[in-house]
């Protein structure tokens, strides 16, 4: 048996690429499907998952794990792709594998491991795109150790349709107050909104509409534009008086968009001097921002939200994500919004709305 000696991150990216050079069809989706395993397992036990992929396939799989060095793995593509054309994709660039968060949290600083925060943050429920009902997640919130948390369900506005509109933001307010009511004083819940920006920086809200939520988060999902710089549409977004948060500032997305063009420090600037916290959110398609742009958020001056974006149960785990993002970054505990109780999250969320 071959000894694995690189790391499943340059295992998956090897099989990745040998897919970009194959015509669409079942080996190109083999290889994509062999990447991904690679990518999301845990460990060093990607060839374990790697024993899914078709038996045709399993020489090809053999030869990669066999390299010993990362050199030697890059050296193998280039003999199995022979002349074909590198069609290396950017979008994969700057994302960690499930191994190396694991490696990272189980390295980095302990104050900023997921069991250490106090608020779980930015996850969506049956009301919008999300798979579980509101008091299903808040629960496996509290089973995960937190002490509080914060649902961010979409609103419904011309970018997002399956989202919350002024009714459906109502009857969630009651959802939140009646489990307030009943259990808030063990674990209080915050009722977030994600809503999206729009083109020209502006919130996708009908006019003349409040948002009478705690919290709003900002969040581009349209016109990424890859030629166009988008700083002032995201400082618009920031000025908007009710935003609290700037969600995954990039909208990047593994293997399919490298994100929004910008220039950050400009951009964290007017979060800092707007009161609006920076999120790092711990999606693992999304990983944003990565570790080298939530360092300068934070030389910028920016206080953090961790978030996992969870959109089921299972998702909640992806805090560790967002906190192996922190870790790299060496994000100071005292910026993370998560730390704080929930009385002092509130006074925050207040501060910020009476601006
Ligand atoms: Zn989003
Ligand atoms: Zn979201």
């Amino acid at each position: 048996m071959n000894r694995q000696s690189t790391s499943n991150g340059a295992l998956a990216e090897a099989l990745f690429s040998l897919a970009d050079s194959e015509p669409p069809g079942d080996r190109r989706l083999a290889l994509l499907r062999a990447g991904y395993a690679a990518f999301d397992c845990p460990g060093k036990a990607s060839r374990e998952a790697l024993r899914e992929a078709p038996t045709w396939l399993q020489p090809l799989i053999s030869q990669l794990v066999g390299c010993r060095s990362e050199d030697a793995l890059r050296a193998a593509v280039q003999r199995l792709r022979g002349a074909q054309a590198d069609r290396r994709r950017p979008a994969r660039k700057g994302f960690l594998s499930r191994a190396e968060i694991g490696e990272t949290l189980g390295s980095g600083p302990v104050e900023l491991h997921p069991k250490r925060l106090r608020g779980a943050c930015h996850w969506h429920t049956r009301h919008s795109d999300g798979k579980a009902s509101l008091e299903t997640m808040v629960r496996a919130c509290g089973r995960r150790g937190y002490a509080w948390s914060m649902v961010t369900d979409h609103s419904k506005g011309l970018e997002v349709v399956s989202g919350l509109d002024r009714e459906g933001v109502r009857i969630q307010r009651r959802r939140v107050e009646h489990w307030n009511d009943r259990h808030g004083e063990d674990h209080h819940l915050f009722q977030g909104l994600e809503v999206e920006v729009l083109e020209d920086g502006t919130l996708d809200v009908p006019k003349g509409e409040r948002l009478e939520v705690d919290c709003v988060l900002a969040a581009v999902h349209s016109h990424f534009d890859a030629d166009r710089d988008q700083t002032e549409r995201l400082i618009r977004a920031v000025n908007t008086p009710e935003v609290h948060v700037l969600a995954h500032p990039r909208g990047r997305h593994f293997h399919h968009r490298p994100g929004l063009k910008a220039r950050w420090e400009n951009v964290f600037s007017a979060c800092a001097d707007a009161g609006v916290a920076v999120e790092i959110n711990g999606f693992p398609r999304r990983q944003d921002l990565d570790p080298a742009l939530a360092r300068l958020a934070v030389d910028s001056g920016c206080e953090i939200l961790l978030a996992s974006d969870a959109h089921a149960v299972p998702h909640l785990e992806f805090d560790g994500y967002a906190s192996a993002i922190a870790m790299r970054a060496e994000v100071p505990r005292e910026r993370i919004l998560n730390v704080k109780h929930a009385d002092e999250f509130e006074v925050w969320l207040e501060e910020r709305s009476n601006v």
